[in-house]
């Protein structure tokens, strides 16, 4: 399997699983997880909303002191006296004034209530008894009548229990509330219309809301920070005088339950151990609607766009160049993916960084892994080249040594005292015939390597190819008369354009072997035949035949075939690798038949290209 077959199934598996990358419920949690972690690092912003709302909380101490809960609504509506007094923009009671208590304290109350320019109260969708019907607890009459608006204060958790969104609206059969919070923001804003309803979001007053009809309505809030961030009072403080009513005075007062183990408390991206206060949750709701603060995901289209384009990137890196940006996409990826959706959360937009990790982990398995199947390759075949070099330095070494042991014996029995001139003259003679041998062998390594290597630049003229071949000839009859071997020519004019000296080197190393593997006696025919495409050489024999099995092999560098390896007659293996080297270079191509015992035939083909 190739690396590029490897990287292209596993970026199709990738895509497949992306879609899983996207819903599946452990990212989903990572997702929301890591959102929560990008908001905690995300700096506190210039909030509005930090100096308008105070916070009036109905804390430990004020139960302490004022009894217990719920509170008697007498000392509610004195602290809410004395805040009106202080002359506040807006009041907004996280409390549910649903039921009758004594009556001179529900009066009193809503006296005070009275007191203030806008009051949102609370309505809170329950089910009545038998679970069936869900109802709307509202306020009293005489607390309504005063009323700006009613809030509903639902607020639904996530899976893992943090509240990070709230739905702007909820309804049951019969009527519909928006949020406490949202109510509180129009009041703010005097808006006196409810808001009005678009498919993509809502309009309150002059100011636009993004939440989707198809949403739900569904609001994220950007919480300002943790649990204290915004001002609170307690109401006991306010009972006491030690907090003028004047703090009050244009604010937006949410008054609402945080002694322990009372009033709603829920986890939000911000909490550690203990969950964030109602009250607080609403400012963070106001202060999310004030500031124009909205966070919207990323769509699922472009959320598949996103991943896609993670994996896309990976892809090219395991691709491009043999992979060598692999490692440093794989890990820059990592640290990238959520610093790129912090500035998006930044910017309003919350990225899926858990998905995007996972597309990226993903991908980058792949890609290292294919690539590392690549590595192994080329490493397996280093080793093999290795192998092969040791292999031809063997045989380079064994070719030198004979001739190298016969220079070696020769130059040591001439210096002998008692030897005739005519002797020394044939050992000389001996050194510089084996001194030759010596030289050819390195030469002709030498340009095996360089061939091979692509070093060896043909050096391409218009030759006459039967004039080539009758030099050959010429060459090898010396050879071929020690054997009796007859070499028989026909050859056809054509003229060729090539390297004259490789193609010398090839046509008398085939004509070599045809004599060397021949029996003596036996004859060669040479024929040259110039055809309409390519120009052909054929060279037949009637030697000792190759089997089929080794036909294919005998090209390859220093294959010898069996019945020759064991020294039958000399060689080096390398002769037809370089004939075959040479003409492939001419963008040719030889080709051998043989029957073993009977004879072979080499077939060289040169195209009409080098052919003119
Ligand atoms: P070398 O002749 O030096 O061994 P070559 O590469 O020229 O190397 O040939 C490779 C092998 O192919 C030879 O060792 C021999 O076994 C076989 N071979 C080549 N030419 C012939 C031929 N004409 N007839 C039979 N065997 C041949």
């Amino acid at each position: 399997m190739s690396r590029k077959f490897l990287i292209l199934a596993g970026g199709l598996l990738v895509l497949i699983i992306l879609p899983a990358l996207m819903w599946n419920g452990l990212i989903q949690q990572g997702n929301a997880s890591a959102f929560d972690m990008l908001l905690r690092l995300s700096p506190a912003r210039h909030s509005l909303a930090r100096k308008s709302v105070v916070l009036l909380a109905i804390d430990d101490e004020t139960v302490s002191r004022y009894g217990g809960l719920p509170l008697d609504r007498a000392v509610v509506a004195e602290g809410l006296k004395r805040v009106a007094s202080g002359a506040p923009k807006v009041l907004v009671v996280d409390v549910l004034l649903s039921e009758r208590t004594r009556e001179a304290a529900d009066a009193s109350l809503a006296d005070a209530l009275r007191r203030f320019p806008k009051v949102v109260l609370a309505s809170a969708l329950e089910a009545t008894q038998d679970g069936k019907q869900a109802h709307w607890i509202t306020p009293l009459p005489e607390f309504q009548s005063h009323a700006f608006a009613l809030g509903h204060v639902h607020l639904e958790p996530d899976r893992d229990g943090v509240a990070r969104t709230l739905l702007l609206t909820k309804a049951d059969a019969d009527s519909r509330y928006w949020a406490l919070g949202l109510e509180a923001f129009r009041a703010v804003f005097d808006a006196q219309e409810p808001p009005t309803e678009y498919s993509k979001g809502i309009s309150v007053g002059s100011r636009y809301v993004p939440a989707a009809a198809s949403n739900d309505r569904l609001l994220w809030i950007h919480y300002d920070g943790p649990e204290g961030t915004f001002r609170r009072v307690s109401l006991a403080s306010v009972l006491d005088g030690r907090t003028p009513a004047s703090s009050f005075a244009g604010k937006v007062v949410i008054l609402g339950v945080t002694a322990q183990g009372a009033g709603d408390r829920f986890y939000t991206p911000f909490s550690v151990g203990l969950g964030m206060s109602g009250i607080e949750i609403h400012a963070n709701i106001i202060s999310t609607l004030l500031d124009g603060a909205y966070l919207s995901p990323l769509g699922p289209l472009s959320e598949f766009l996103w991943l896609l384009a993670i994996v896309a990137l990976v892809a090219t890196a395991a691709w491009w160049r043999d992979g060598r940006l692999m490692t440093p996409v794989a890990i820059t990826g990592v640290v990238a993916i959520p610093v790129v959706s912090y500035w998006m959360l930044r910017a309003g937009v919350i990225v899926p960084v858990a998905s995007a990790l996972a597309a990226h982990v993903a991908a980058s398995l792949v890609g290292l892994l294919a690539d590392a199947r690549f590595i192994r390759d080329r490493l397996g075949e280093a080793v093999e080249g290795r192998q092969d070099y040791a292999f031809r330095l063997q045989a380079v070494a064994h070719e030198i040594k004979t001739p190298l042991t016969a220079i070696h014996a020769s130059s040591q029995l001439i210096s002998e005292p008692d030897i005739s001139e005519r002797k020394k003259e044939e050992i000389a003679q001996r050194i510089h015939k084996e001194a030759g041998r010596l030289s050819g062998v390195v030469t002709t390594f030498l340009d095996v390597e360089r061939i091979s290597a692509g070093v060896l630049k043909l050096q391409r003229r218009e030759i006459e190819l039967a004039a080539l071949v009758a030099e050959a000839i010429e060459r090898a009859g010396l050879l071929a008369l020690k054997k009796k071997i007859a070499i028989e020519k026909d050859l056809d004019t054509v003229v060729v354009l090539a390297d004259p000296e490789m193609l010398q080197f090839a046509v008398y190393n085939l004509l070599a072997n045809a004599v060397k593997y021949s029996p003596d006696g036996s004859s060669i025919r040479i024929t040259l035949r110039s055809g309409p495409q390519v120009a052909c050489l054929v060279v037949v024999d009637q030697g000792c035949g190759i089997e089929p099995v080794e036909q294919k092999r005998i090209f390859e560098r220093f294959y010898r075939t069996k019945i020759h390896r064991d020294h039958v007659e000399s060689g080096s293996g390398i002769g037809l690798a370089l004939v075959k080297e040479i003409v492939t270079q001419h963008g040719g191509r030889i080709e051998v038949e043989s029957q073993p015992g009977k004879g072979s035939s080499f077939s060289v083909f040169l195209p009409r290209e080098a052919a003119l």
